[in-house]
């Protein structure tokens, strides 16, 4: 059943697919501190559900804007 839902898209998926912001804590850069305090400002938290395609966009997303502080 797919009865997990993406925060951002809404769609509805399967519970294994889902995935959140605590995977960034795996990336080196932006360090996961910094993420959490971009996320947060989104009004997103370590325990919000996305599907694979919302997280990928939130990844480039928090990417490049990690980028611009640095510029
Ligand atoms: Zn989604």
């Amino acid at each position: 059943m797919k009865n997990a839902q993406c925060k951002k898209c809404l769609n509805k998926f399967y519970e294994k697919d889902i995935y959140t912001i605590q995977q960034f804590q795996y990336r080196k850069e932006p360090t996961y501190d910094w993420s959490l305090k971009f996320f947060k400002k989104m009004g997103i938290d370590e325990w919000d559900s996305f599907c694979d395609e919302c997280i990928m966009s939130y990844s480039e997303k928090s990417n490049n804007a990690w980028k611009n502080t640095k510029i």
